[in-house]
C-alpha cells in the first residue's frame, strides 16, 4: 500500500503524513497492491467495512455508516432513477463513510487532535467519531452560511468549533496550517471510505449504473466514487463502467468553469447558494474530480438555486426523500437533461440538517382553538 502522486507519480510510503507530493505539490491517492484484486472476496456483514479488503486498515472506530438506502423513485416526473440516500449514515451524510476510515487510520498513526475545515458535514461527522475515538476535534466553519443543523452537532459531540469571519475557501487555507491530523477530503484515506458507495451501488443493482449524477463543494467524492467504480471492475466484479456529472450551484461553479474553460486553475471568488454544502469557490479536489469526470465521459453542469429548491420540495412531497439542498441538485440537473439508462443520483445529507431553508418565509400551517368546529372548518 502506498501513497501515489497524481501529478508526478512518485510514490510514498503510506504511513507517512502527507497531504500533497512533496515534489509537485499535486494531490495524492492510496494505491493497493495490485494482488488485492486478483481474486473475489467472500465479502461479509454490511456497511462500509463490509469492504474491508479493499480497505487500507482494519475497523477500529464504527458508528454503523454505509449500507444506505437505493430508492428507485418513479415520480419526480422524469424517466425512473434510483436515489442513494446518503442521509442515512450516522450523522446524516455521505462524510461518515470517509470518516470511519480517517479516523481509524488517525488512530494507527497516533494522532490525538483531528481537524478539518467545513461548510458543516465535514464537522458534524469528525465530531461525532472523533468523540468515539476519544480524540480532540477542532473544526473551523466559515462565517454565516452553516446549516444551524451541522453546527449542533459539531457542539454536541464536544468538537472546538471556530468560526472564521470569511468563506469555507479561507478556512481550508488555515486549517492547513495547522499540526493536527487533517480529516478533509484532501486526505487519501478519507477518500478509501467514501469510495464504497460504488461497491454498494454495484452490490445493489448487479452492475454499474450508466451514469451517476452527484453534487460537487471541495470535490472529493466524485473522485473517491470513480475510484470504487474502478476498483470494483479492476476486481471482475463488472464490465462497464458509469458516466460521472457533477453538479454545482450556478453561484459556485468553478470546476464546471474549469471545464469549459480549460483553465489551469479552478476559483470563484465570492461562491454564493442555497446549498451551503457545496458553497465552495476554491475547490481542493478540483484536479482529481476533473480527471474522473474527463476519464468516465462524464461532465460538470450548474443549476441554479430556485431549480435546487424546487427538486428539494419534489424528492420530499413525491418520494418521501428529505435531503438537504445541496443533494437536491443531481434531480435539478435531470429535471433539465434527460439522461439515458439506467440513471442513480447520490443524495449527500438528509434534510433535517437544514430546516432553515424550509421554514424561511411563511409557515404553511394553520393555527386552530381546540375544538371540533375549528378543526372541520379548515378540513
Ligand atoms: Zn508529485
Amino acid at each position: 500500500m502506498k501513497l501515489s502522486c497524481t501529478g508526478c507519480g512518485r510514490t510514498y510510503p503510506a504511513r507517512i503524513i502527507l497531504y500533497r507530493c512533496p515534489e509537485c505539490d499535486a494531490l495524492l491517492e492510496l494505491i493497493h497492491p495490485e494482488k488485492t484484486f486478483s481474486r473475489k472476496h467472500a465479502w461479509k456483514g454490511t456497511g462500509v467495512w463490509r469492504y474491508a479488503p479493499l480497505l487500507p486498515t482494519k475497523p477500529l472506530v464504527t458508528l454503523g455508516e454505509g449500507n444506505t438506502g437505493l430508492h428507485l423513485c418513479e415520480n419526480l416526473g422524469i424517466p425512473p432513477v434510483h436515489v442513494k440516500h446518503e442521509g442515512e449514515n450516522p450523522t446524516g451524510s455521505f462524510k461518515d463513510r470517509g470518516m470511519t476510515v480517517g479516523i481509524a487510520w488517525a488512530k494507527k498513526l497516533g494522532a490525538t487532535t483531528v481537524a478539518c475545515a467545513s461548510t458543516g458535514n465535514t464537522a458534524a461527522s469528525l465530531a461525532a467519531y472523533a468523540a468515539r475515538a476519544r480524540m480532540r476535534a477542532i473544526v473551523l466553519i466559515p462565517s454565516g452560511n452553516v446549516a444551524m443543523g451541522k453546527i449542533a452537532q459539531a457542539l454536541v459531540h464536544g468538537a472546538k468549533v471556530i468560526q472564521v469571519d470569511g468563506n469555507f475557501d479561507d478556512a481550508m487555507r488555515l486549517v492547513q496550517q495547522t499540526d493536527a491530523y487533517l480529516l478533509n477530503s484532501i486526505n487519501p484515506f478519507r477518500l478509501e471510505g467514501q469510495k464504497t458507495l460504488a461497491f454498494e451501488v454495484c452490490e445493489a443493482l448487479g452492475r454499474a449504473p450508466d451514469t451517476l449524477v452527484l453534487p460537487m463543494g471541495n470535490a472529493g467524492n466524485i473522485s473517491a466514487i470513480w475510484k470504487g467504480f474502478k476498483e470494483w471492475k479492476a476486481a471482475g466484479l463488472i464490465s462497464k463502467l458509469p458516466k460521472m456529472i457533477g453538479v454545482q450551484a450556478a453561484g459556485a461553479n468553478p470546476i464546471v468553469r474549469t471545464l469549459r474553460g480549460r483553465k489551469k486553475s479552478c476559483r470563484v471568488s465570492r461562491p454564493e447558494t442555497v446549498a451551503t454544502a457545496i458553497r465552495i469557490g476554491a475547490p481542493i479536489n478540483w484536479t482529481k474530480a476533473i480527471a474522473a469526470i474527463r476519464e468516465s465521459g462524464g461532465d460538470a453542469v450548474t443549476v441554479t438555486d430556485r431549480e435546487i429548491l424546487s427538486a428539494q420540495k419534489l424528492l420530499a412531497e413525491k418520494e418521501g426523500l428529505f435531503v438537504e439542498p445541496a443533494s437536491a441538485a443531481p434531480i435539478a440537473h435531470l429535471r433539465k437533461k434527460k439522461r439515458r439508462g439506467l440513471v442513480v443520483c447520490v443524495a449527500t445529507g438528509h434534510g433535517l440538517k437544514d430546516p432553515e431553508v424550509i421554514l424561511r418565509g411563511k409557515p404553511k400551517f394553520v393555527t386552530i382553538r381546540p375544538d371540533l368546529k375549528s378543526l372541520q372548518r379548515v378540513l
